[in-house]
């Protein structure tokens, strides 16, 4: 079992991170952390996507990172700081199984000038990971449709839908692309990803945890939830949990291009 998404590095599990990962060994297969320049506050020199880097190393062939660039970030970022951002993306290539999560996000970001910004750095990132041929994660969140419109003019193959709450016309438009989608806990309490989890064909379906955010129970979410992810969609689709957990192990193997057992 792997979890597709999730966030390492951030305050709350980033202080467990040790302890979670060893837990996490004998339960997983792998992990899929999403490193940023920073996580809950800005600092200099990229940290967040530092210490995931530095995680991955230390834990090669288990923790996996992507290297994204959050839509919200960029409204705390000068243009300076996203081009040096981008450019140590680029320098770190090697390290990475995919760029993301990218994308838009028009429910936080309200001003036009700002979502303009967003979009231009979104569009800039995918010329990077079209360039390198890496996957992608997305992050959309009220901006579906200039999502798959500003997708459009990529030729990218791998392209991953994280924890998609758009409406299902939407959805049925990304899988008709070939696009993936990672469902999480939301799936409990969102109509499209519970449909999307129950539907979509097994091929195209991922488990995340989005960890340390969105926890079943209250609290630090941590990658070993996914298990409880799996067991949701098994229930859906009115399968065995070993049946949805080796699909969507190897769905998110080759997606990412994993090297694990
Ligand atoms: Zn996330």
């Amino acid at each position: 079992m792997i979890d597709a998404h999730c966030h390492l590095t951030y305050p709350g599990l980033w202080e467990i991170s040790p302890q979670v990962i060893s837990e996490a060994r004998r339960a997983l297969d792998a992990i899929v952390t999403c490193g940023l320049p920073f996580d809950e506050v800005k600092e200099p020199g990229f940290p967040g996507a530092v210490r995931a880097l530095e995680l991955a190393e230390a834990h090669r062939g288990f923790v996996y990172v992507t290297l994204g660039l959050h839509p919200t970030q960029v409204s705390e970022m000068s243009d300076e700081e996203v081009e040096s951002y981008i450019e140590f993306v680029a320098a770190n290539s090697g390290k990475i199984v995919g760029i993301g999560e990218i994308g838009l996000d028009n429910y936080w970001i309200e001003s036009e000038e700002e979502r303009k910004r967003a979009r231009r750095v979104f569009f800039e990132l995918l010329e990077l990971a079209e360039r390198l041929g890496k996957p992608v994660v997305i992050h959309s969140r009220d901006a579906e449709g200039e999502v798959l419109d500003i997708l459009s003019s990529f030729s990218l193959k791998k392209v991953l839908m994280h924890s998609f709450t758009g409406n299902m016309t939407t959805a049925k438009a990304a899988l008709e692309r070939g696009y993936y989608f990672s469902v999480n806990y939301r799936l409990t309490n969102t109509k499209t990803m519970r449909k999307i989890a129950k539907n979509f064909p097994m091929e195209y379906i991922l488990l995340e945890t989005d960890a340390p955010f969105l926890s079943p129970t209250g609290g630090v979410n941590t990658p070993l939830s996914v298990r409880l992810v799996a067991e949701e969609v098994a229930r859906l689709r009115n399968l065995p949990v070993e049946d949805v957990d080796k699909a969507t192990t190897r769905n998110a193997v080759e997606f990412f291009g994993l090297k694990t057992r």
